[in-house]
């Protein structure tokens, strides 16, 4: 009844419980993919922006580097403009100050004039007053060069030819004319211009005078642009075969730190659920060894009880007491036994342990280890070898707990021994380390579960061939004692040879030996 009762409570716990790490795993999948979906978005939207951000730059960079290769065109053409003007040959400047205005006029004269043609023009300037009002070489270069920043300037910029003079006017038209574009040189200063704004990706110019393919015809390109100084002019624009790499280059960091990001909350939810699943796993076994300890405890306690009562209500010959009374002994180690597995499986629970270490012969606890089985060990017709060193192996442990790991060892040796078990105890001291090794021939461990054997509730599953009791503590036990101690636990193992326990913990050498029972 009472067991009928608390699987049921157990079913409804873990049912409710179920429920809730379900209702659980499913918000949190929710959050983590929501997460994820919105860092994808946000990535792509800087994607997107960058990309953005690239065109307007190619853009401006094309203008400017266009805007580089007109001024050098007009520069030239700027300079030609003051040989023309310097040249004796071509023509006669000479100036004088106006009374009236107060200005410096200077009037430059063709030498070759043809007929009807305009043939000079005069030009008043503010503000400068040469010596005497006279020609001289440095007058000329001030002249020339004033009127070709400030005036010829501004025609160039415009496109404009002005026929101050015919001949200054045919000379410009036909500088114009032959003004021609260089593209290398172009290409150079787009270079310089997207260097500037911290691009290096590759990039190819079309041109042509006129009917240019389209820059929409491309994936990445830039708008055409047009200029020159004469129709047709020239168009231009720049294609980008591979900007992906730049773009991608330019959001390095936001997209490590996105990616850095969702591998963190990847990371942080897979643990989450591990340790929830094995958390869950943990209470599912628990609840079955508690339910099989209630079941277990009860069978002895009627027993005993049925036993005691016979003896005391019914007047029973000594033969049948002497049985009932081993009846009860036989079931009193039982339920001694089941209290060795509750106190285990508390001593798991329990973080905070306390031990009561004191400095022990190693060979004297492996002997009491083995005195304490001899009965069993005779009753399975074992064959224990056991050459314990002359040279005493002093450790500070906890007698008590480690008593009880040597002999769940021993216990496990007997329980999964498959014909005559052979039992072979060795100890010895190595680099300041005791070791401990506990060898048998029995059904071994597969090599798959040798770590898994460790952990608490762990059975090796062995469907119906060997129907041995246990409920997968002692080995846990073992190891959280060993390592309390400072030591380790290990095994070697072949499935169906047999298994060997490799213990070792820190020696001590100072302290007054306690004697052990043997
Ligand atoms: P149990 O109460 O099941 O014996 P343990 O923690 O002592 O729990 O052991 C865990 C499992 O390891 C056992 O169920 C058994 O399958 C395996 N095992 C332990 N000792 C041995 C051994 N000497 N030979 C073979 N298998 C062993």
């Amino acid at each position: 009844m009472l067991t009928a009762i608390q699987v049921r409570f157990g079913t409804v716990i873990f049912g409710r419980m179920k429920q809730r790490i379900t209702l659980m795993l499913v918000l949190m999948s929710a959050c983590t993919l929501s997460l994820l979906a919105f860092q994808f978005y946000w990535s792509y939207q800087g994607f997107l922006s960058a990309s953005k951000t690239f065109k307007t730059d190619i853009n401006q960079a094309l203008q400017a580097a266009v805007d580089k290769e007109m001024e050098h065109r007009q520069d030239e053409i700027a300079e030609r403009y003051k040989g023309w003007l310097a040249d004796t040959n071509l023509f006669a400047i000479d100036c004088h100050i106006d009374t009236t205005s107060g200005l410096t006029v200077f009037t430059v004269m063709e030498k070759q004039p043809s007929v009807n043609d305009k043939v000079e023009f005069s030009l008043g300037f503010q503000g400068y007053h040469p010596e005497g009002g006279r020609m001289t070489p440095n007058v000329k270069k001030y002249f020339i060069d004033r009127l070709v920043s400030t005036e010829i300037r501004k025609n160039l910029q415009r496109g404009d030819t002005f026929y101050y003079t015919q001949l200054l006017g045919e000379l410009m038209n036909e500088a114009m004319q032959n003004s021609k574009l260089d593209l290398a040189r172009l290409q150079q200063y787009y270079v310089a211009e997207l260097a500037a704004r911290d691009i290096s990706a590759n990039f190819q110019l079309q041109h042509a005078k006129g009917q240019l393919t389209a820059s929409k015809d491309f994936p990445f390109a830039t708008r055409t642009l047009q200029f020159g100084f004469r129709m047709p002019f020239d168009e231009v624009f720049a294609t980008f075969p591979d900007p992906n790499k730049t773009l991608m280059l330019r959001m390095k960091w936001v997209l490590l730190s996105s990616l850095l990001l969702i591998a963190v909350t990847i990371f942080c939810f897979a643990y989450t659920v591990r340790t929830m699943l094995r958390q869950k796993k943990l209470s599912e076994l628990k609840n079955d060894f508690v339910n099989n300890m209630t079941h277990e405890l009860r069978t002895p306690v009627a027993t005993i009880s049925i036993a005691a009562e016979a003896i005391q209500e019914f007047n029973l010959s000594k033969n049948s007491s002497q049985e009932y009374l081993s009846i009860i002994r036989q079931q009193s180690g039982r339920l001694s036994h089941l209290i060795d597995g509750i106190l285990k499986n508390l001593a798991l629970e329990q973080e905070q342990l306390e031990l009561h270490p004191c400095v022990l012969r190693l060979q004297d606890l492996t002997a009491q280890a083995l005195w304490q089985h001899r009965p069993q060990l005779e009753l399975a017709g074992a064959v224990v070898s056991y050459a314990p060193p002359a040279v005493p192996i002093l450790v500070k442990v906890d007698e008590l707990h480690l008593l009880n790991v040597l002999s769940n060892l021993i216990e496990n040796a007997l329980k999964y021994s498959q014909g005559t078990l052979r039992l072979e105890l060795s100890c010895r001291e190595e680099g300041g380390q005791a070791i401990l090794v506990l060898k048998d021939n029995g059904i071994g461990i597969p090599a798959t579960m040798q770590d898994k054997v460790f952990e608490k509730f762990f059975r090796v599953p062995t469907g119906n061939m060997h129907n041995t009791k246990g409920y997968g503590l002692g080995l846990s036990y073992a190891k959280m004692i060993v390592e309390r101690h400072g030591g380790n636990i290990r095994l070697n193992s072949t499935a169906q040879q047999g298994t060997t326990f490799i213990l070792s913990f820190p020696t001590c050498q100072h302290e007054s030996v306690k004697s052990t029972v043997a």
